[in-house]
């Protein structure tokens, strides 16, 4: 199994704001951002493009399943600066946060050879260089040994404030209660499957961002990770 470097891993639900504070965490530190819920995006619009993606309650999977793990095998998964992405050389950023991806990525995420399958390419990148890790086991089951472990969560109904307030920025409007009722589905589908369910580790520190600005939490994961460092060089 690859070693992996520095690792700050961080886990939570949908919407708790993980992708922006990450990114912000990985660009202090100079580490790399590993945004893994888009990679389970980018498997889940690959079947959909191979026409095999179950339905969202997963209720297909067992006679899709040799079609997925083909689709899988086959496909190029390439994840740029920027947070960008790439599949079988196709940028698609974008196409990842679409209502379809949305809604079937759950499902996708609780069979367990493709998280195998991510778990690997996961450690792969971690081997490679120091990273800031976000998902739903990242504290859990990919990196248990991580140096800084982080459960970044909020009220459901925050979280679903400020998805409401990400698309409208990117121009979309969605009813506020479409988007809570999304949110409990994943969260419900997330913590409750059998392989790497999401759940709060008593080794990971618990921020609850409800009424925090961004800057406080990345300042208190900061300091999470400098206290370490400094107690470490002591
Ligand atoms: O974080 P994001 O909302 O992009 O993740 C999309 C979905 O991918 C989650 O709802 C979850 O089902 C799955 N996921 C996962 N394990 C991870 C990251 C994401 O199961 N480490």
């Amino acid at each position: 199994m690859p070693v992996p470097t520095e690792v700050v891993a961080i886990d939570g639900p949908s919407g708790a704001g993980k992708s922006t504070i990450a990114k912000a965490v990985a660009q202090r530190l100079g580490f790399r951002h590993l945004d893994t819920g888009a990679m389970y995006r980018a498997v889940t619009l690959r079947f959909l493009d191979e026409g095999c993606a179950p339905d969202p309650t997963g209720s297909d999977s067992a006679s899709l399943s040799p079609r997925m793990q083909v689709a899988l095998a086959g496909m190029q998964l390439e994840l740029l600066p920027q947070g960008r992405v790439r599949l079988d050389g196709r940028d698609v950023t974008e196409a990842l946060r679409t209502q379809d991806v949305e809604s079937r990525v759950s499902a996708v995420a609780a069979l367990s050879f493709v998280r195998a399958a991510m778990t690997r390419l996961q450690r792969e990148v971690a081997a490679a260089s120091p990273i800031v890790a976000e998902g739903r086991d990242m504290t859990t089951v990919v990196f248990p040994k991580a140096q800084w472990k982080v459960f970044l969560t909020a009220s459901a109904e925050e979280r679903a404030r400020r998805r409401c307030e990400d698309f409208k920025a990117r121009g979309r409007e969605v009813a506020f209660d479409t988007v809570l009722a999304e949110i409990q589905k994943r969260d419900l589908f997330d913590s409750s499957r059998e392989d790497a369910p999401l759940r709060h580790d008593a080794s990971a520190m618990l921020v609850d961002s409800t009424s925090m600005t961004t800057e406080q939490v990345v300042q208190r994961i900061l300091d999470l990770v400098r206290g370490a460092q400094q107690a470490s060089r002591a």
